[in-house]
């Protein structure tokens, strides 16, 4: 929460200490005689105090106000640079290595009394996937079809970002990733544009509360904008291949989105469009997103990211690179201070117009305006024990993950376990782990808070069921010492579970695999295992989809567990009870293999759909998007609608009924596409337009409806943008029917 500075005072008077010896901010006290100043009168509007504010400033400080430094030690091993000692009073922002209210008020005091106009820092940090309270990766949360749970999710994130000091995270990532190589697939939405966009609008409505200057609102910032997802080979940094055809209809839809929803800033990305970066383009980052969505944030570009416009080849040197990313329209330089080098001697070669500094200032200020920075610049202190892990928040935290967990496979009803079974073996690297069950960005999520697999199942069945564990192997390598204990311990046991999965450095960013398999290791522990001839279930905890092709066949059943962050166990052992139904479906496409990669289901038709296959291995994926099983049983009424035929002005409703025809309770997700098999510009064979997730006592029934608002869901854009509606036949695709329906002229 944001509070006044009298009530901070003594505490910030220690931090002082403890900051004299990593001296931060320039000395220079320059205490602002800005008193009566319009942009210190919050009964002004937001745009007069900014207009007052850039009025007042010098070129000096414009441009300090363009550049965000870190503060602290980093611990993310793809961005290692030096810990910056000294910060010059009046810089835009910092990313703040740190968890520490006190260290933030006392820098951010230092800053307001050290500039001469006050103006406060602005913190950032990167809170992908809870702050401590970690929830599952985001792939996963977009498995579990629940927009809402996910919005509640990002607001604990949000209070424990906001009492950790931070104002402001590099989240959401909502690049539509159809390539499981690229490690960065664990950190979006999966391969859909429409499931991006409502899982991106979703955590930003969770960050931003209904107004950024609420006591713990956030501020959003979507990445990366545009077409990273695309990075060729699934190698990350690396060139993407973008047409203006795909820009359009796959990468912007989810930003447009979220821009529209009220993001408030936005980060250009590491990759190129066709050739031009995203750091330089023009193109997107001017035309399309201030001219033609009107936004009115800023752009932060991404670590290093304008000096690497040097490696990528459109700068010879790191004044060019400055020049093009600022003429490009990126506001923010995150990191590496090429703005604070050259922004001035640019200007007074007159390469860039005063026009366009005040404009990136006043983006900039206008965001740290609607944060409420100027008027409440402090962080409240509360306690730890108040801040995070409350129990309400891990509560959240396990119901997420419990509805993004997915059962991929459940061969004669293996899942639940029956009530009649008294022992497991509880085998595989990942049983015991606590640590990369967490995912990649889970920086101040501690393993400690986690509860392992073995933790779970050991509170689940307390003494009714007894868990003969044993490790088998480790995550990869070739020591095959610990198979015959595993063996022994599967031997003794009714059922087996094999807990396999990738370290958590193995997805996210600078994490591409040209194989997607895990390694062999882990596959040879389940054929030795599958020797007993015991029920053996697979539960998988990774932050990609894997080849399954070796080990499917093996499992009777398989438990995608993705990393479901602190719940860890305790959801997935109330699946195997059968406590919880599973209710996930896959927001991704598994291939059968990595040869198969891209594979995705919204792909375009084939001029020969039934040659051009491979002849090695089936064409088919393992599973779809979409899949995820049940322990109950949901049958589909008759889709109708409310028109064949109608006119673009009218809208219709697609309906249909999903009846629980099991024995327990469950959740269905319906999703509603739509096709449009003749078309100008060749059309995806199905694209997702809406989707409901709703809970069904067994035995009953609930209605499903689909509003078709033709303008909207049956329209597509062209290579610049331009929506084309075309009259003539569509399909609506629901469950495993197909509904004919007519647009007239
Ligand atoms: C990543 C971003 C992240 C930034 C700041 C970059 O390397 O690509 O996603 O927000 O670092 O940590």
């Amino acid at each position: 929460m944001k509070i006044k500075i009298s009530e901070t005072k003594i505490i910030q008077k220690m931090a002082r200490v403890i900051l004299s010896s990593i001296f931060l901010l320039s000395l220079t006290v320059c205490v602002n005689a800005q008193t009566g100043a319009k942009y210190k009168d919050a009964r002004q509007s937001i745009e007069v105090r900014v207009n007052d504010l850039v009025k007042r400033m010098t070129l000096e400080e414009k441009i300090l106000q363009l550049n965000q430094y870190t503060f602290g030690v980093n611990n993310n091993p793809n961005n290692i640079g030096i810990e910056i000692k000294s910060v010059p009073p009046g810089i835009g922002s910092l990313i703040f290595f740190s968890a520490d209210p006190v260290l933030r008020n006392t820098i951010q005091q230092k800053a307001i009394d050290s500039s001469r106009l006050g103006i406060p820092v602005l913190f950032g940090f990167d809170v992908i996937h809870g702050f401590r309270t970690i929830y599952p990766i985001s792939i996963a949360q977009a498995c579990s079809w629940n927009p809402e749970l996910v919005t509640e999710n990002c607001k604990v994130a949000a209070r424990e970002t906001v009492l950790s000091g931070v104002d402001w995270t590099f989240s959401p990532m909502i690049d539509v990733a159809r390539d499981p190589r690229w490690g960065r697939v664990s950190e979006g939405y999966g391969e859909d544009p429409y499931a991006n966009a409502v899982f991106g609008v979703a955590t930003v409505k969770g960050y931003q509360g209904k107004n950024l200057s609420d006591p713990y609102s956030i501020a959003a910032c979507l990445k990366h904008y545009v077409g990273y997802g695309m990075s060729e080979g699934g190698r990350d940094y690396r060139y993407s291949d973008v047409s203006a055809q795909s820009l359009w209809e796959t990468y912007l839809p989810p930003y447009e989105a979220c821009i529209k929803a009220g993001a408030a800033t936005i980060m250009s990305g590491f990759n190129d469009i066709s050739g031009v970066p995203a750091t330089a383009n023009y193109y997107t980052l001017t035309n399309i997103l201030k001219q033609q969505w009107k936004f009115d944030g800023f752009v932060v570009s991404d670590w290093n990211a304008v000096n690497q416009l040097i490696s990528q080849g459109v700068a010879k040197d790191r004044k060019e690179a400055g020049l093009k990313a600022f003429m490009a329209g990126i506001e923010m330089d995150m990191k590496d201070g090429i703005y604070l080098e050259y922004l001035k001697q640019l200007f007074d070669e007159k390469k860039i117009p005063i026009a366009k500094i005040d404009d990136a200032v006043a983006r900039i200020l206008r965001i740290k305006f609607r944060l409420g920075l100027f008027d409440h610049p402090y962080t409240d202190i509360v306690n730890e024990q108040q801040r995070y892990l409350q129990p309400e928040s891990k509560i959240l935290a396990a119901r997420l993950a419990e509805e993004s967990m997915v059962l991929l496979k459940n061969e004669k009803n293996s899942l639940p376990f029956s009530s009649s079974i008294k022992t497991i073996a509880l085998i595989g690297p990942m049983a015991k782990d606590k640590d990369n069950i967490l995912g990649s960005w889970s920086f101040n999520g501690k393993a400690s808070d986690a509860e392992s697999i073995y933790e779970g199942l050991q509170n689940e069945f307390k003494q009714n069921i007894k868990i003969n564990y044993a490790k088998g192997c480790d995550f990869e390598g070739t020591d095959e010492s610990g198979f015959d204990e595993a063996f022994a311990a599967a031997s003794q046991s009714e059922v087996i579970v094999v807990c396999l999965g990738e370290l958590k450095t193995w997805s996210g960013e600078n994490a591409s695999r040209s194989s997607i398999a895990l390694p062999v290791i882990q596959e040879k522990l389940v054929t030795a295992l599958k020797k007993t001839g015991k029920p053996l279930i697979l539960v998988l905890s990774n932050g990609r989809p894997l080849e399954l092709v070796r080990l499917e066949p093996l499992a009777n059943a398989i438990v995608e567990i993705w990393q479901p962050g602190i719940a860890g166990g305790t959801p997935l052992a109330g699946i195997l009870s059968g406590r919880i139904n599973p209710s996930a479906k896959l927001a991704v496409t598994f291939p059968l293999t990595t040869g198969q990669i891209p594979t995705y289901y919204n792909m375009r038709q084939s001029a020969r759909p039934l040659e051009g296959l491979y002849q090695d291995i089936p064409t088919e994926p393992l599973y779809w998007f979409g899949h995820g099983l049940s322990y109950t049983t949901f049958g589909y009424s008759a889709a109708k609608v409310t028109a064949t035929s109608f006119k673009s002005s009218q809208k219709i409703v697609a309906e249909v009924t999903v009846s629980n025809t099991g024995k327990v309770n469950g959740k269905e997700t319906v999703l509603w596409y739509i096709s449009d098999p003749v078309s100008s510009i060749s059309r995806p064979m199905k694209e997702l337009k809406f989707f409901e997730k709703k809970e069904i006592d067994a035995g009953q029934s609930a209605v499903y409806k689909f509003e078709i608002d033709p303008t909207k869901d049956l329209s597509y854009t062209d290579a610049t943008g331009k929506r084309i509606l075309e009259s003539g036949d569509f399909y609506i695709h629901v469950g495993n029917q197909k509904v004919k329906i007519e647009l007239l002229e």
